[in-house]
């Protein structure tokens, strides 16, 4: 069943058009992420779902009920801030009671809440602390207990780890997840960050120019990208504009060349497609091929692989878990990724090596007619 939905919802800000016909539905019970780069609409998507906006046009139903013109106090969403938004004159407790004082809880039933959503996001034992006296990590936690302890049917973060140092950042990610899956409450998260995305997610709503671009699984928008900007944006990549070759694979396989990158002056890369990347030939194609995707040999090039090439180190970096490799042809370059320790010791520029790739690591993304004009 779906908790809420987004129905051709557009937001235009005078001439500046934030989000045009976006239209999803995020399921009951799932953690749902907005991901996309910086002024993409996802915050407007996520106050148009809050109501904190209204769309220019479209609907938003939260629970089967169309709240498009309902006020935010009306919508049973609990929402959480990149900038925490406690009360700093309030201590833990009050903070977290605030809600529910509101709703004119019971006293003992509101201890009671408040106790459970501090002990959920455990922090049972700072209730008398003052906000000043915590530290960020904390602070987003109250902040979280303060969102759940009125049971809304939603909660919406709107990059509420931004703030974070990298490592507690990504303790907070698995606090996340966790308190997430114990409610089971509807979640979307905004962030611009792809890992917290893909390691979070049940599914994503990639934005791009205030357009939906893809809606899927961390694992089919990684490797499935539905577009160029989907690819882009979503991890490193080397995009080939490839073409069509004349002569075809005697194993059956498709060849294509790729006019940008040259092998040796004057002959351009060439590789062969399987019939399991294209069912059949197109004139030109936009491959995207990821730098984990290519493996190296130092010495000689793997037995038996087609796609092998010679290539020169132009660049090496070292990032702990991996080796981030810059290889170049005669003209055209590479990223690589091997994971650490792949070499006794690190290449460096200048080193020549081989690489390779399987004929299924080349993903299409864009694909245009062939002369019998189809796709
Ligand atoms: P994101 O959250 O992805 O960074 P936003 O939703 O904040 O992006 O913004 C999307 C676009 O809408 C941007 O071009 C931004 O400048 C514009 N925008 C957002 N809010 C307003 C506003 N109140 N007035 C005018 N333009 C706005």
């Amino acid at each position: 069943m779906s908790a809420i939905q987004i129905q051709h919802v557009s937001r235009h800000f005078g001439n500046n058009i934030a989000l045009e016909d976006v239209q999803l539905e995020v399921r009951e019970g799932e953690f749902f992420s907005l991901l996309g780069p910086s002024g993409c609409g996802k915050s407007t998507l996520l106050n148009i779902i809050a109501g904190f906006l209204k769309p220019t046009s479209g609907f938003i139903s939260i629970g089967g009920q169309d709240v498009t013109d309902l006020p935010p106090y009306h919508r049973n969403c609990g929402m959480v801030f990149q900038d925490y938004a406690l009360f700093p004159h309030l201590n833990v407790f009050e903070n977290v009671a605030y809600g529910l004082k509101i709703q004119k809880m019971p006293r003992q039933k509101l201890k009671e809440r408040v106790v459970e959503s501090l002990s959920l996001v455990h922090l049972e034992k700072y209730a008398k602390r003052m906000p000043h006296q915590l530290s960020g990590g904390q602070r987003q936690r109250v902040a979280i207990a303060r969102a759940l302890a009125v049971q809304p049917s939603v909660l919406l973060l709107d990059e509420p780890l931004s703030n974070l140092d990298a490592k507690l950042r990504k303790e907070m990610q698995f606090e996340l997840r966790r308190i997430q899956k114990r409610v089971g409450i509807t979640t979307i998260l905004v962030t611009h960050d792809q890992e917290e995305a893909l390691s979070l997610s049940d599914r994503i709503g990639v934005l791009g120019n205030g357009r939906l671009q893809q809606l899927g699984a961390p694992l089919d928008v990684y490797r499935k990208p539905a577009n160029r900007f989907v690819a882009e944006f979503i991890g490193q990549v080397n995009l080939l504009e490839a073409r069509a070759e004349e002569r075809q694979d005697s194993t059956g396989a498709y060849r294509y060349e790729v006019p940008g990158f040259e092998v040796r002056e004057g002959v351009p890369l060439s590789f062969e497609v399987s019939r399991n990347v294209l069912k059949k030939p197109y004139s030109s194609v936009l491959f995207m091929l990821r730098p984990e995707r290519i493996s190296i040999w130092l010495n000689h090039p793997p037995e038996g692989s087609e796609n092998r090439r010679r290539v020169t180190l132009t660049d090496v970096s070292y990032i702990g878990n991996a080796i981030r490799l810059k290889a170049a042809f005669a003209k055209g370059e590479l990223i690589i990724q091997v994971p650490d320790p792949h070499f006794p010791k690190l290449p460096k520029p200048g080193d020549e090596m081989y690489i390779a790739w399987e004929p299924e690591d080349l993903v299409p993304l864009e694909i245009k007619e062939d002369e019998h004009g189809c796709r």
